[in-house]
């Protein structure tokens, strides 16, 4: 096995190539419901690498090898994975022999069970380590059988054999082991959840995200020398769009800060800020998340 795994942080920016001019602009954001999803389509991004956008849930995305296909992530349930197999199916009669998941959320891995079995499946350490603790769950003992194959450590910039894509992991943000998938030749880069558009972005600190993670990771991801991103619930991204989110997040946590060390109170604090907390919000908001990050000390 050739597969090589360069630790990183710092000079992130060395191995992953400097920054980059860009044009093109946002569209809106993608339908979130999963009864009423946006139909899904293929779009090529460039030479042989796809966006699948809409379909159920989270974006996903492939890229068509000498051999065979890499598909990124894997759809919500497995009647979307399904259609998302056979979408491909119309682009080319390569097989599909990997699956890399950017992290662990059930829109982006529940569809696994409709791939063949004995796929080479990659993912962080991190993120095979939560999927593990969600799959004892009885309901999902067909799952255990989609563990990630290959994994790679937190803090590293791996090299999947046979791909010619860098992964990377720069720390927890919005999970503990969110990937940002890289193609240096098609100067595109598949970001999971880790950028949102026109809304506040989602910090799952159950599973060991942060908000200051999330930062140092926008930050790597500006570093990188590609002019499109794809996320999970967006059309594709530039670093404008990129930049604007981390600014965002800045604002919001220096704002969070002030409050807390004036001694408010996190409903006080909600309340200057103008967040309102819906009665069945499933997450909680994001000023919330900066508030107990800085409380806990999660920098
Ligand atoms: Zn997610």
């Amino acid at each position: 096995m050739f597969q090589k795994i360069i630790v990183v942080s710092l000079f992130a920016a060395v191995i992953l190539g400097g920054g980059a001019a860009l044009a093109r602009q946002s569209a809106p954001a993608a339908k979130l419901d999963p009864q009423a999803p946006e139909p899904l389509s293929a779009v090529k991004i460039k030479g042989d690498l796809y966006w699948l956008k809409g379909g159920i849930m989270a974006n996903s995305g492939f890229y068509v090898g000498d051999k065979d296909v890499t598909v990124i992530d894997a759809k919500m349930t497995p009647e979307g994975a399904k259609a998302m197999i056979a979408m491909i199916a119309q682009i080319t009669p390569k097989p599909i022999g990997t699956i890399i998941l950017t992290h662990s959320d059930g829109d982006h891995v529940n569809g696994l069970t409709a791939f063949p079995a004995g796929l080479r499946i990659i993912s962080s350490e991190n993120t095979k380590r939560e999927m593990e603790e969600a799959f004892k769950d009885e309901k999902m003992a067909a799952y255990r059988a989609y563990l990630p194959t290959v994994t790679f450590k937190a803090g590293t910039v791996f090299l999947p054999e046979g791909l010619p894509a860098r992964l990377a992991n720069f720390g927890p943000a919005h999970t503990s082991g969110d990937s940002i998938v890289f193609f240096p030749k098609e100067r595109a880069a598949f970001v999971g959840d880790l950028v949102f558009l026109g809304r506040d972005p989602l910090v799952h600190r159950q599973k060991g995200g942060t908000s200051f993670g999330l930062v140092r990771n926008l930050r790597e991801i500006l570093m990188l020398d590609a002019d499109i991103f794809i996320s999970g619930h967006n059309d594709p991204e530039t670093k404008a769009d990129i930049l604007s989110e981390l600014k965002s997040i800045q604002e919001k946590q220096a704002k969070v800060k002030e409050l807390l060390d004036a001694g408010k109170t996190l409903d006080e604090i909600k309340s200057a800020l103008g967040v309102q907390t819906p009665a069945n919000n499933r997450w909680p908001s994001l000023v919330e998340v900066i508030y107990l990050d800085l409380k806990e000390k999660r920098f």
